[in-house]
């Protein structure tokens, strides 16, 4: 056996070499994309394996060895073409032509056992003609971060990519928001696309409606397959998307998750969660909380998500004007809201305890609890959890019991909103049989995890990595969000 021969045996038995990948972006050609090669690093550690996708994909966990994934994920071998897709975007509410994958690139796309496609996708992979000044690279912070994010969304139901791999590069970055030097990652992220609203918004700027009837029905066909063989598929499409994006957002505001950066190149076609920078968890309610440092004006806040996001899709009518009736996306569009309210309303409901709660207090209750929030600036997470831990059937018999031994009730006669939310949360509790209570007591414990994902507690993880290379903080808190503790 001559030593060129190596690396190719390796990688016929690597399983992450051998699934079954499907060229559907690559088919499209070469308008939406470019060919690009993956860096060359100077080491390899592998720091996260996602070994639940493994299972989605069909694969063994146990058949995957830590060697397959940094051959794989880490020196990109055996896998061509590696596409850096082409897109545009509107970022901070200016239009820029300037976007594409500059520091990643599409890996491959491959079915998971569900029926449904799923792209790899990378980021810190290197350079490629959409870098600009940037050095192609994801610092290790920006990794883990990412990692815990996607993680940590997906247990709270919402809908979103998630990691796959995360290895350590050994290189040293500069950042202007991290203690530099500071240590580098790239990272696979599994998608259900990262074909973005900007990508559509590229081929109006060129002038190619071509290209955007082409993409548009490669997004019906695998994204939108029940919609295919409707006459009116791309009024429907859009009508879908709306409804998507507008479930999604629901769902960030109830986990009370602030994503940081809404440019429209971060916004996927198939209504899914990605890409996940300067996010935060809100510690507080506060419609004004802002993620990233650099959101000067509050552009996209906390409180501003849902309208953000409705700006996006008015965008996205622009370049798909060329093909769907703008009349028809206007009515599409106009249902956001009442898409956004009734997903909204169900989640903090599951929240508060109630699974299809009709009575005509709902919305009230709804409006007390927010209320009470925005008045205490108790932590958000903690109410709820707090609702979670110390919920007692005897809440049914008084309303001074409601709360009373948690840590967020304020002294008696403190809050008069905290007062007439406890009346009427028991007031709500007496719709219901006592036999009923332990359901209630579950959808809290169910939905309102102890494990939250607050600055600090990445803080508390990331320090013993910087000074120890301590990883069993990281690993515990990913079993924590996992385990839903
Ligand atoms: P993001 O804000 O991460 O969605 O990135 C916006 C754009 O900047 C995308 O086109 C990225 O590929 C590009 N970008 C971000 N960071 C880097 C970097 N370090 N090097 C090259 N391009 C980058
Ligand atoms: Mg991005």
């Amino acid at each position: 056996m001559t030593l060129a021969e190596t690396p190719n045996q390796e990688n016929s038995l690597n399983p992450l070499l051998t699934l079954n990948y499907e060229p559907a972006l690559e088919s499209l050609g070469d308008d939406y994309y470019d060919e690009v090669a993956a860096e060359e690093f100077p080491q390899h550690i592998l720091r996260w394996r996602n070994d639940a996708l493994l299972s989605d994909l069909g694969l063994n966990p146990q058949a995957v060895t830590d060697e397959d994934f940094i051959t794989a994920f880490g020196k990109f071998q055996g896998r061509k073409p590696l596409l850096a897709l082409r897109y545009h975007g509107y970022q901070f509410g200016t239009y820029n032509p300037q976007l594409g994958d500059g520091r990643g690139f599409l890996y491959g796309q491959v079915r998971a056992t569900n029926g449904e496609l799923y792209d790899f996708g990378t980021k810190g992979s290197g350079r490629t003609p959409y870098s600009r000044g940037g050095d192609g690279m994801l610092t290790l912070k920006g990794g883990v971060r990412e990692v815990l994010a996607a993680e940590a969304l997906h247990q709270m139901g919402v809908r979103t990519s998630r990691c796959l791999s995360m290895i350590e590069t050994g290189l040293s970055l500069w950042r202007g928001d991290e203690p530099s030097p500071t240590r580098s990652s790239v990272m696979v992220r599994m998608s259900s696309s990262h074909i973005r609203f900007g990508t559509f918004e590229r081929f109006h700027y060129l002038q190619r409606p071509d290209l955007t009837q082409k993409l548009l029905d490669h997004v019906i066909e695998y994204y939108y397959r029940h919609l295919v063989n409707q006459t009116d598929k791309y009024a429907l499409f859009y009508a879908e998307l709306v409804k998507r994006v507008a479930e999604l957002v629901a769902q960030w505001m109830a986990v009370g998750f602030c994503h940081g950066v809404l440019n429209t190149d971060n916004m996927s076609i198939t209504g899914e969660s990605f890409d996940y920078g300067p996010y935060a968890f809100i510690p507080t309610y506060d419609p004004y909380f802002t993620a990233a440092y650099f959101d000067y004006y509050k552009r996209y806040c906390y409180g501003y998500q849902p309208s953000i996001c409705q700006w996006n899709l008015e965008m996205l009518q622009e370049p798909l004007k060329a093909i769907i009736n703008i009349a028809d996306m206007q009515v599409g569009l106009a249902s956001f809201d009442d898409y956004y309210g009734a997903e909204y309303r169900r989640l903090m409901l599951k929240k508060l305890g109630f699974e299809q709660l009709n009575h005509p207090e709902v919305d009230e209750l709804l409006e007390l609890t927010i209320a009470f929030l925005k008045e205490s600036q108790v932590g958000y997470h903690l109410f709820f959890f707090e609702m979670a831990r110390t919920f007692s059937a005897k809440w049914r018999d008084d309303p001074a019991c409601v709360l009373n031994n948690s840590e967020i009730a304020p002294a008696t006669g403190t809050s008069v909103i905290f007062d007439n939310w406890c009346i009427l949360y028991h007031k709500i509790l007496n719709h219901f049989d006592l036999d009923e209570m332990g359901n209630i007591a579950n959808n809290l414990s169910q939905h309102n995890p102890k494990t939250v994902l607050l600055r600090p507690v990445i803080e508390s993880i990331w320090q013993p990595i910087v000074n120890a290379d301590d990883w069993q903080y990281f690993r515990d808190l990913i079993h924590q969000i996992q385990t839903k503790q």
